[in-house]
């Protein structure tokens, strides 16, 4: 998985297999961020555990939500946002891999995690939008890993920090406020994790009006950028 032209650290890189559970791996790479943009075409209901704390078990990639006025599926908008911030990175200068760039892929939560470990990306950026019961719930949130999560413990702290600066990217460039910050102890996508990592439900495709907003070419725009002024900072303060 690692770009060929990758200057690897000084510092030895323990292998991501090889290491224990909880552990912060070192950035092999200067400032490699992986965007991996939610679900995929066909989901897969096999069972794969939450975490490695934790019997419990989940399926290893849903196939997501949808858009009540689009019809759009959640992978094919997550997508769509996932190049856009992609662009907006490169350009930046900022160094980008993917999970994925296509839609015909079978890659769990946890496999999607342990990519971003091998690469030891400086942060990743899970792109995915949300659904609720209630047509009348919107707006965006950012989900990043709970500190109470032994799995997480090494990563919690950076990780909170950068879903704050994502969620204020995304604020400045919306212009409203979103529901803010959610800790979570039950994503195997955040489990898995050695690297921090945030994850931003841009909006909820069970709402009519951001449905159709979210699939706007100016106002993904605008969440691309938001969410690059996001990582740009975090990458700033390291
Ligand atoms: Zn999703």
């Amino acid at each position: 998985m690692a770009s060929p032209t990758a200057t690897p650290a000084a510092s030895h890189v323990p292998s991501a297999t090889a290491a224990p559970a909880a552990e912060r791996i070192v950035p092999r790479t200067d400032k490699l961020v992986m965007i991996d943009p939610g679900h995929q075409r066909v989901g897969n209901n096999e069972p794969e555990l939450v975490g490695p704390d934790t019997r419990e078990t989940k399926a290893k990639v849903s196939s997501g939500t949808v858009g009540v006025r689009t019809k759009k599926p959640e992978y094919v908008l997550n997508l769509e946002v996932s190049m856009l911030l992609k662009a907006e990175l490169l350009k930046r200068g900022i160094p980008v891999t993917m999970t994925r760039e296509t839609h015909d892929v079978d890659i769990s939560n946890k496999q999607r995690a342990d990519m971003a470990n091998d690469e030891g990306a400086a942060l990743v950026v899970r792109i995915h939008a949300d659904g609720d019961s209630s047509a009348s719930t919107k707006g965006f949130s950012v989900l990043y890993p709970s500190p109470s999560q032994g799995a997480t413990k090494p990563i919690a702290a950076e990780s909170r920090q950068a879903a704050g600066l994502l969620l204020a990217g995304l604020q400045q460039s919306t212009g409203t406020k979103g529901r803010g910050l959610s800790a979570r102890d039950d994503l195997s996508g955040f489990n898995w994790s050695k690297v921090p990592v945030a994850l931003v439900e841009i909006g909820f495709m069970t709402n009519p009006e951001e449905d159709e907003l979210m699939s706007d070419a100016a106002y993904q725009q605008k969440l691309a950028s938001g969410i690059a002024d996001g990582i740009e900072q975090f990458l700033n303060g390291k």
